[in-house]
């Protein structure tokens, strides 16, 4: 057993780095260094595809260019203020409009990008039978530590978007505050695009995880995961 698995090891070891080296031609879709493709769907390298543009916002302003997302880049805020912003798009569309634009992350924006593309609209056709047109949030940066806390928020650096709604196609709206402890398919739907959120983004607080959250999903990159 011991050499079976000292074999599998070196397999792997060489094949990384012939890789790396360049002496094996990897098809793009198995080859870890090609970007993301945020329209193509999730498989086991996304993850790591993932976590790299999140470490190099080239790599990540690359990946969100070929995005559904309508944004504008946003220069970098002064070092000296209380919550400066790095590598920052003021995000305007997806499929769905929004209630108001919002500043976000590169890497937010990503996972937001791939969150709505992979799962939010085709969770809405599924369950409900018909697009999200529109997703109500409760705004993204907010200069403010957590509550109780001495800690930032993930809201402090644009890495936080606070999801309240969805309004669908036939103008009526779907919302954390009033469906999700009710019964049928709006709450169906929500606890599915909760779960969803899961994958995509790092933590995702909604109204199981406290009293702060009964009306809303917050959906956050670079922090711990948590999925409640
Ligand atoms: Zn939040």
């Amino acid at each position: 057993m011991r050499w079976l698995l000292l074999a599998v090891l070196v397999a792997v070891l060489g094949l990384a780095l012939g890789v790396q080296r360049g002496w094996l031609e990897l098809p793009p879709r198995w080859d870890p260094r090609t970007p993301l493709e945020v329209r193509a769907p999730p498989d086991w390298l996304s993850g790591w595809r993932l976590w790299r543009l999140r470490r190099d916002p080239a790599l990540c302003a690359q990946v969100l260019a070929s995005s559904q997302l309508d944004y504008v880049s946003q220069p970098d805020s002064r070092l000296d203020s209380d919550c400066p912003l790095r590598n920052v798009v003021r995000v305007r569309a997806g499929h769905a409009a929004f209630s108001a634009s919002f500043l976000a992350t590169c890497p937010l924006a990503v996972s937001y990008a791939l969150f709505e593309h992979h799962d939010l609209q085709p969770l809405a056709r599924e369950i409900l039978g018909q697009s999200v047109v529109r997703v109500e949030h409760f705004g993204s940066f907010a200069c403010r530590r957590i509550g109780g806390s001495q800690r930032w928020s993930r809201h402090a650096s644009a890495d936080a978007l606070d999801v309240g709604a969805f309004r669908l196609a036939d103008g009526r709206s779907v919302n954390v505050a009033g469906h999700w402890r009710s019964e049928g398919t709006e709450a169906r739907f929500l606890r599915a695009v909760r779960d969803a959120a899961c994958q995509h983004f790092q933590a995702v607080l909604g109204p199981e995880y406290d009293t702060a959250h009964q009306d809303h999903f917050h959906l956050e990159v670079g922090g711990f995961g948590v999925c409640r």
